[in-house]
């Protein structure tokens, strides 16, 4: 090589942003547990289809951490841990910082609501005698995507006298799945010269579950009558308890390594169980951090984060104000000094399909966790950007512990885009950016991600949560 050109090179590695492969960068004993974790996420993932799952999954966790139920009344010292859960579908985990909160606290959030089919209201219609739910689509879904799938039915079921019932049928394989049946194409003439938008509409997703007639019975809707029969025996159960029910269906498909490298993992529930369980990891491997650390598992930002368990809602706010009012703290203050990572899916780039992403500015597989300083689209509307000086504080902190990470945008500028849960955080005057796992086939029943990416994305939550305050800026202050 001449003088010239080792010149040259020297420079680019000096100047040049470097988005590194982690097939490369990475030790062997840094790759080790990248598939160390990803073993035990995908039991996760396996266990965690419904955000109710998710919950009951990452309480059962955090409790044999030492978690304790939150209870206003107390002092809390350095190092307690406390969890609280609002309506099965949302849960806070703190772990309390030497600091307390008089400098604001420390925040990973991510959602556990997934892409699904919910049953509607008065689901079981019998016609020819096929018996199906009828169901409504949950989140944003290429419809065409949940047709000739094993699908499993989740969820909790109200009874008249107050008690629940908690279901969960096709995840075993002694146990019925249920399925959405497609055309045949030997009579899709028609249907394939359709819009792929309009292929399977949302009063197509019918799914099958049963075709026997109650035997010896007389009449119409004998399949349907049968299927309630074997309800009530099993649930005590009449129909209209389904009325009084969440009942969700996903993808009765198990969490798999994925290439003849094993270096991905196909599931369904990466968005935004991928980030959720590093979020989880994260604090339970926090024990005492300089200031208090929280996170909190969301519901509902697949349909725009409203309810008493999307991020709208003022749970996570209440719990800051108690947490506050314990240590004499004005909440305004605490929330204004806070930072916080919104731990959420980006799209990773897909060579298939490279029209639709800005290369220079797209996230790939195995090049680390994404930092997303802002989402939106049409313009960068409806998103939180974050500033200048809170992007600066994550990337020295991901940079400092060696942490394999990289920027993205969500696809090209006039494509389409997304939001996250960040703009409501940012509405209580707190620093807030997205950070997270790149995912291929995003809302698919089944995504891919790659191993190290979730392993990276659960170190930068750690390594913020463990972050000392040296960095650390109150713009808001200055
Ligand atoms: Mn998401
Ligand atoms: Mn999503």
């Amino acid at each position: 090589m001449s003088d010239e050109n080792k010149k040259s090179n020297e420079l680019k590695e000096k100047l040049f942003a470097k988005r590194e492969s982690g097939g490369k960068a990475l030790s062997d004993e840094e790759l080790k547990k990248c598939e160390e974790f990803s073993t035990h996420y995908k039991k996760f993932l396996g266990k965690s289809k419904t955000e109710r799952e998710v919950v009951s999954y990452a309480l059962k966790m955090a409790q044999a951490a030492g978690f304790k139920e939150f209870d206003k009344n107390k002092k809390y010292v350095p190092g307690d841990k406390i969890y609280l859960t609002n309506r099965s579908r949302n849960l806070v985990l703190c772990t309390v910082g030497k600091n307390g909160l008089k400098n604001g606290a420390k925040l990973a959030v991510s959602h556990v609501d997934s892409p699904r089919l919910d049953l509607k209201p008065n689901p079981i219609v019998e016609n020819n005698e096929i018996a199906t739910f009828k169901t409504h689509y949950y989140g944003g879904i290429k419809k065409y995507q949940w047709t000739t799938l094993p699908l499993s039915l989740h969820g909790r079921i109200v009874k008249r006298d107050g008690s629940f019932a908690d279901i969960s049928i096709g995840e075993n394989e002694d146990e019925p799945c249920f399925y959405i049946t497609d055309l045949l194409p030997h009579l899709a003439k028609e249907q394939m010269n359709k819009k792929m938008s309009e292929v399977i509409t949302g009063e197509d997703l019918n799914v099958l579950i049963g075709s026997m007639p109650l035997r010896g019975g007389e009449g119409s809707e004998l399949v349907k009558l049968n299927i309630l029969k074997l309800l009530n025996e099993k649930y005590e159960i009449v129909e209209e308890d389904l009325i009084c029910a969440d009942l969700e269906l996903v993808p009765a498909i198990k969490p798999q390594d994925v290439g003849f490298d094993r270096s991905m993992i196909g599931g369904y529930g990466h968005d935004d169980r991928s980030c959720a369980y590093p979020c989880i990891e994260a604090i339970l491997n926090t024990s005492l951090p300089e200031e208090t650390c929280i996170v909190l598992l969301t519901d509902k930002e697949e349909i725009g984060s409203d309810g008493n368990t999307g991020m709208k809602s003022l749970f996570l706010r209440y719990f800051i104000e108690d947490l506050c009012e314990s240590e004499n703290l004005k909440a305004r203050d605490v929330l204004s000094k806070s930072k916080c990572l919104s731990a959420d899916v980006n799209a990773a780039f897909d060579p298939t399909y490279s029209s639709s992403f800005e290369t220079f500015n797209s996230s790939f597989i195995n090049k680390g966790v994404v930092v997303t300083k802002y989402t939106g689209s049409g313009g960068k509307y409806s998103t939180s950007d974050a500033s200048a000086e809170f992007t600066g504080e994550i990337c020295r902190i991901l940079s400092e512990n060696s942490i394999l990470w990289q920027s993205s945008e969500l696809g090209k500028v006039d494509t389409g885009g997304g939001g996250t849960i960040a703009k409501y955080i940012a509405t209580w005057n707190m620093d807030v950016i997205d950070i997270g796992v790149p995912v291929l086939s995003m809302h698919a029943p089944y995504e891919v991600i790659s191993k190290i990416d979730l392993y990276m994305t659960f170190k930068a939550i750690n390594c913020f949560f463990n972050s000392t305050n040296s960095h650390q800026i109150n713009h808001y202050f200055n």
